[in-house]
């Protein structure tokens, strides 16, 4: 019976969590629910560098857990040890998700800690170099023309690309979808895009400035309600309201999250580094320069972003329910 106490006791002190001593030399996983290269993978690349610097001594680590739209990867921290070891960075998907699968092994709402928001991205309507359009208005003609022929890629249902896809084609209200190619994050369907294996997407412009600029894809068209005129490349697109698709208006927050029951010394300490990463010189032009907008308001505390995002639910439930388009 003694023996079986200290063992006990032992383990309970292994799982222990020591708010003084964290995050001590075991390093900060911040797990990315998408495949490496794509543009939420960038974000937490970037974020990770500029919490890191707010921590000393801190090692900050991205991993990627792909699939399912994201819901793997935030399945993954919900169950993770609640000890500030493993983080979670997701996108528009953490409120979309519960609205389109009705049967989510874990709860967006109860089963994180809300540790703030990160930055809001806008989406670029892209497509395969070979395409023969280059304007937008050219594109839209070749896709109507082309209807029912056409693969449209994207990182899973209820990824930000899918969303942005539906909304678009909805939008156009052309008689025949595209074939929807689904991949494990946008950073491989990026690939098969430039390889001309898929002919459209709609993705961050954490992953489609680069490309854009190095003349890998043809842009088309922002996402967002205003055009983007600070950035010295994406000025050059219009809105898709510009172009006649009223209302559309599309930006893709970020969030980060640590699992339920993370002490609260240690979920201060991490909202306080990301608080401070977001005045990070460094970290905002690293942003700018892929056409974010790191967040300066109020969703940086973790009540307003719990806040935000159950609204966010509610919004997206309501739109899911009325057109009944379930993922699962
Ligand atoms: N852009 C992706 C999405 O559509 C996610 C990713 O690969 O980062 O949600």
């Amino acid at each position: 019976m003694k023996r079986l106490l200290i063992l006990a006791a032992a383990i309970a002190s292994a799982f222990a969590v020591n708010a003084q001593t964290y995050p001590g030399s075991k390093p900060v996983s911040i797990v990315v629910p998408f495949a490496a290269g794509g543009p939420t993978d960038r974000v937490a690349r970037d974020l990770a560098i500029a919490m890191a610097k707010q921590i000393p001594g801190s090692n900050f680590v991205v991993e990627n857990a792909a699939g399912a739209g994201g819901t793997i990867g935030a399945n993954k921290v919900a169950k993770a040890a609640p000890d500030g070891h493993t983080l979670l960075l997701f996108h528009i998907g953490m409120a979309a998700t519960p609205a389109l699968y009705r049967r989510l092994p874990y709860n967006a709402l109860n089963d994180f800690e809300y540790l703030g928001m990160v930055n809001d991205v806008p989406m670029t309507l892209i497509g395969k170099p070979q395409l023969p359009a280059n304007t937008y208005r050219d594109f839209e003609n070749y896709i109507r023309a082309n209807a029912g022929k056409l693969n449209l890629a994207h990182a899973g249902l209820g990824s930000a690309s899918h969303i942005c896809g539906l909304m678009w084609q909805s939008a156009l209200q052309t008689k025949e979808a595209m074939t929807t190619i689904p991949f494990g994050g946008t950073g491989p369907a990026m690939t098969a895009l430039i390889g001309g294996q898929v002919d459209v997407m709609c993705d961050q412009t954490t992953n489609t400035t680069g490309q854009i600029e190095g003349g890998r894809v043809k842009a088309f068209a922002v996402t967002t309600a205003k055009p983007l005129s600070s950035h010295k490349l994406l000025k050059d697109y219009p809105t898709l309201q510009e172009m006649g698709l009223k209302g559309f208006n599309l930006t893709i927050w970020h969030g980060l999250y640590a699992p339920k029951g993370t002490p609260p010394a240690i979920t201060k300490m991490l909202n306080d580094a990301l608080k401070k990463s977001l005045k990070d010189p460094d970290f905002i032009k690293k942003n700018e320069g892929l056409g974010a907008i790191v967040v300066t308001d109020k969703r940086m505390e973790p009540a307003e972003h719990k806040a935000f995002v159950a609204a966010e639910i509610t919004k997206l439930k309501t739109a899911v329910d009325a057109a009944k388009q379930y993922a699962d």
